[in-house]
């Protein structure tokens, strides 16, 4: 008998969160036997002797442990709970086989004959707990949730099911989330690492506060062999403790016979050794080759979201803030670095070095901690009392010029914008040789790749722009994410789309020779493909699962996340309720936790005008529900009525939702279109909304003023028609943002099915007199993805006259770039001409092909002293990587290249080979390191997609070593999403669509819940849609 079973309702709703934990699935500790009852097929469903057994240690259980973070009530539903789960987990317990790590051994006990007695026992006591589990879970406020029994969402209750600590113990916590009965106020930590053995020892003396009673603390650890630990409460004495470790969740527990007291105080000492890591988090060995040939051996720190724990044992949840002195040993030839100043420096009697450094004076979260032993060179300036100094490896840095001087500049903005000066004495940026990530904004310790720290003094605008924009993005972080924190990774974005925002909203200021708002333009518009999947998500949604964090790492928390509060600051009276806003927000929340509440009361809290709006009401649409409306324009005479709905990209076409969003709509006419003065607003909060009467006269409107509101406009017919006809007769009636929004908006609105492909080649026939980056990049764009999707279907006759089709659209453009840089060139100019060459050199175009191949003989000639400008070595390289010789060529000088963004550009070049030998030899070494290092897998794959014949390769690699790649980069990370997406975002198939779904779901807990994998089917469907529907539009259109 399956307790389940009796209530199919009941079951659909329980076994999914009683055992929601992946992590159970890893694991088997405990066993869904509603699940998997067809697994155990002889398995007596009801074992007496159990059931009567097992009430008892539950209960004891529950006495035990961990109760006093809750109060009597919650106590009663909790051990019910635990009392099913018990059963589960113990019977299960009988059925595995004892050579997991984590079993626990059932106990010796005959269960086939039980007395009379017992039964009777047993039987009245399973009538008694299945009565009580359903009024439990039936009764309003009553559930099995650790906060209470307070039903807050029926559909996640969650459970409370002890697992097994690796020493057959029962660990005593069951939740993913720590609890909150103890807290960290100080971390003293002593690292000793071995650079030859890559291994380390370590001390973590971690001081807490009690703040509820508990009998119980419970920390994370991950990969470390504690070898001792002890525990002082108060004033008492020290005294040894035994550490139960439960791995699937990565924590440890230690317990106690008697109660911890509130507002005590107490320390924890552990000692522990592990191996440095070898993957990219944690702290892990890095290397590289000097100049010289000779290996040189580092080791540094990526603690974010998941990994401090793999470094110390900690709290490593971001609410749990604390501060840390830090002190680690190193080799006389190396120097150390953390998040504070360098306090002293002690010789040891091994010859070695500890370095001490401060203690922080701000209370920071685990993930922000970081320490770096290496050889690296710095260089230094002050910014008022802050010492910023930007290291690198001694080969480069002479790179490291540009990053200081922005640096400091972007911290002086940032200082005087945010009216809070940055908190520390020193600020170092550190370029680190094998980094996955592109930055890591670690208090007063910023970690970069190599690439986006470091430029050579020829380097371009547009090399620059990428070294400043992520300097910006980091500096950024160090308020929003450092000083103030979001409480729980379900607010990544707080951190995020923050940073992301600033960071395009001070180089604007800063630095605006970088036209850095074309390429923030241009991110907007990714952000909304992205989000128009049906499998996107909420800015702000629950996360419960470490690849669950691993993925809010996305375009929703970062593109979109900085899109909305383009659309907040822009809607908003004045241009300082904005700033005054999150200055408020920054002092009210210093050293604090938040939620994404907090920041819309802070931000409606500041009263700037007479009517400010209601931030929190009009913003929480944004971030509560997945996706972004549609407005729909419809006009009779001066009546311009506004309808919205939600803006989805489905396969399934019966899927509607009901959502709605508050919608700050803006507009110009044919009246005024330009100037910021021209722009009206409407807020649309309802289904449909009417506009103030227009004048008969005005011929066409522009909704989305440049595109500063994150939604997308369609004009209808007529709407349409009028647009059109206005930028035929002159393309300055809109600004560029307006003409690549009309773009964008018209390309997405044909992939929805709203619009005809005719239609959106009626628009772009404007584009022969548009000379300005962004609809032309846009439109680059949007056909290029129809060009690889055609290529890769081998419709070659379509393929041909699309070619026909840009050449001809963009010819006059195309024939007018130069080959060469000009003096004082604009950033604008350089992102035009590189789109623009890319495109016609992909297309074949001779005379592309052949400048390109001049420029890469003289190039190779000069032995690399004649530089191709920054913005055209991309288009040379993949041009010269298409025959034989030059691409054997491309790959020595990649060997030797010591200059990272220009190195980068080459191993594009060289993954854009057709040749199928070298395809796979090139996602072998990614994948090997080494030459080419494994943190480039990602883009070397993203590339290697683009051909024709590396797209199918890369689909077979990623099969084979689907399980080396989630060894190297984390399941639900941003590289293996970017793999994911890479590999099958141009697949228009059934035959593929069929693959992609059969490799995914066999895949398991090894990443088939990832929602990446949602998002790449749901793009194949669509896909598929398009070019059954599309193709005999193409056919008579193109
Ligand atoms: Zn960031």
């Amino acid at each position: 008998m399956d307790p389940f079973d009796s209530n199919n309702t009941e079951r659909a709703n329980l076994p999914r969160n009683m055992i929601e934990n992946s992590m159970f699935e890893e694991e088997p500790d405990v066993v869904d036997l509603a699940k998997d009852s067809a697994a155990f097929p002889t398995f007596p469903a009801l074992d007496p002797d159990e059931v009567a057994f097992e009430p008892r240690s539950s209960r004891l259980l529950v006495r035990g442990l961990g109760q006093h973070d809750m109060d009597e009530d919650e106590e009663d539903c909790e051990s019910s709970a635990r009392l099913l789960g018990m059963s589960f987990m113990n019977r299960s317990a009988a059925h595995r086989s004892s050579s997991s790590p984590y079993t626990r051994q059932a106990p010796p006990r005959s269960c086939s004959r039980p007395s009379g007695r017992t039964m009777i026992v047993c039987v009245l006591f399973l009538v008694i707990v299945a009565s009580l589990t359903m009024v439990m879970y039936f009764l309003p406020g009553c559930n099995f949730t650790k906060r209470g029994c307070q039903r807050t969402n029926k559909t996640t209750p969650s459970e409370q099911v002890y697992p097994v600590s690796t020493n057959g113990e029962l660990f005593p916590w069951a939740q993913l989330r720590l609890p909150r009965s103890i807290h960290p106020l100080s971390y003293d930590l002593t690292l000793d690492p071995d650079l030859d053995n890559m291994t380390f020892t370590g001390r973590t003396v971690i001081s807490m506060s009690v703040l509820h009673n508990t009998k119980l603390i419970v920390l994370h650890s991950s990969h470390l062999n504690i070898t001792k630990a002890t525990f002082k409460p108060g004033d008492g004495e020290a005294r040894d403790v035994t550490v139960l470790e439960y791995k699937p969740r990565q924590q440890i527990a230690v317990k106690f016979s008697e109660e911890l007291k509130t507002g005590q105080y107490c320390v924890l000492t552990l000692d522990y050794s592990a191996n440095l890591s070898h993957t990219y988090d944690g702290f892990y060995n890095s290397s590289y080759t000097d100049t010289d040939g000779n290996k040189r051996v580092l080791a540094a720190t990526q603690f974010e979201p998941l990994a401090a724990r793999k470094a110390f044992p900690c709290f490593d949840e971001p609410s749990f803030k604390a501060t840390f002195l830090i002190r680690i040993s190193r080799k006389p030839t190396y120097l150390t670095l953390s998040n504070m100043p360098q306090a002293k420096s002690t010789p040891l009697l091994n010859g070695l070095i500890q370095d001490e450094f401060e203690k922080t004076i701000v209370n920071m979260s685990t993930y922000l901690v970081a320490f770096i032993v290496a050889n690296f060179t710095p260089i230094s300036s002050h910014v008022s009392e802050t010492q910023v100094s930007v290291y690198s490896v001694p080969d480069k840095k002479e790179q490291t010029d540009y990053a200081l001087d922005t640096a400091c500049k972007l911290l002086e903005f940032y200082n005087d914008f945010f009216e809070i000066t940055y908190p520390l004495k020193k600020l170092d940026l550190v370029a680190i040789p094998d980094f996955l990530a592109g930055a890591m904004e670690n208090w007063g310790l910023i970690t970069f790749r190599e690439t986006s720290l470091l430029v050579g003094k020829q380097s371009s605008n547009l090399e620059k722009q990428v070294v400043a924009s992520v300097v910006a993005h980091e500096l950024a972080h160090q308020w929003f994410g450092n000083l103030v924190t979001m409480r729980w990774w379900n607010d990544l974005w707080l951190n995020e789309g923050f940073a992301t925002y600033m960071q395009y909203m001070s180089l604007q200021t800063v630095l605006p020779q970088l036209d850095i708002g074309n390429l923030f333009l241009a991110v907007r518009f990714r952000a909304l493909d992205d989000d128009a999947l049906n499998s996107s998500h909420a800015v702000s949604m629950d996360v419960n699962k470490p690849e669950q964090v691993e993925e809010m790492f996305d375009s929703v928390s970062y593109e979109k996340g900085a899109s909305i509060l383009l659309m907040l600051n822009a809607s908003l009276p004045g241009d300082q309720q904005f700033r005054k806003g999150i200055i408020q927000y920054l002092k009210q929340f210093s050293g604090l936790n938040t939620d994404t509440n907090d920041l819309w009361n802070s931000l409606t809290q500041v009263e700037v005008s007479a009517q400010h709006p209601n931030v929190s009401e009009m913003m929480s649409s944004w971030t509560s529900q997945k996706g972004f409306p549609l407005v729909t324009v419809s006009r009779k005479g001066g009546q311009v009525t506004l309808t919205q709905e939600h803006f989805l990209l489905t396969s399934d076409n019966a899927t509607q939702t009901s959502s709605l969003w508050n919608i700050p709509v803006t507009y110009v006419t044919d009246n005024c279109s330009l100037a910021p003065e021209c722009r009206q607003m409407f807020n649309l909060k309802t289904k449909s909304g009417t506009l103030n009467e227009l004048p008969e006269s005005v011929k066409w409107l522009k909704l989305n003023y440049r595109n500063t509101g994150f939604y997308i406009v369609d004009y209808g017919d007529e709407g349409w028609a009028a647009l059109i006809s206005a930028l035929s007769n002159n393309v300055s009636v809109l600004t560029q943002e307006d003409r690549a929004s009309l773009i964008h908006n018209i390309f997405a609105l044909s992939r929805l099915g709203r619009v005809s492909f005719h239609q959106v080649l009626n628009l772009l026939k404007y584009m022969s007199n548009e000379t300005q980056t962004s609809p032309v990049t846009e439109a680059l764009l949007q056909l290029n993805v129809l060009y690889q999707l055609l290529d890769q279907r081998q419709e070659h006759s379509l393929v041909a006259r699309m070619k026909s089709y840009i050449k001809h659209q963009f010819a006059s453009l195309m024939d007018k770039q130069t080959w060469k840089e000009e003096e004082e060139e604009s950033v604008s100019k350089q992102e035009l001409r590189s789109a623009l060459l890319k495109m016609a050199c992909s297309l074949n175009e001779e005379k592309c092909i052949k400048q390109a191949r001049a420029q890469f003989k003289q190039y190779v000639e000069s032995n690399g002293t004649l530089r191709i400008p920054g913005d055209l070595q991309q288009v040379v390289f993949t041009v010269a990587a298409q025959s034989n010789e030059d691409w054997e060529t491309l790959l020595s000088m990649y060997g030797q290249a010591t200059y990272d963004a220009e190195k980068r550009k080459m191993l594009r070049g060289l993954a854009s080979t057709q040749d199928p030998r070298r395809i796979v030899w090139i996602l072998k070494a990614g994948l090997r390191g080494g030459l080419i290092q494994t943190q480039e897998l990602p883009l070397v794959i993203y590339t290697v997609c683009h051909g024709f014949a590396g797209y199918l390769f890369v689909w077979d690699f990623i099969q084979e070593n689907w399980d080396s790649l989630i060894e190297k980069f984390p399941v639900g990370s941003f590289a293996i999403q970017t793999i994911i997406k890479s590999a099958t975002s141009q697949f228009s198939t059934q035959a593929h669509l069929n693959q992609v779904e059969g490799f995914f779901s066999s895949l398991k807990e090894r990443g088939s819940q990832m929602r990446s994998v949602q998002e790449a089917l749901e793009t194949i469907r669509l896909n598929q849609r398009w070019m059954d529907k599309n193709l005999p539009t193409l056919q008579k259109w193109l």
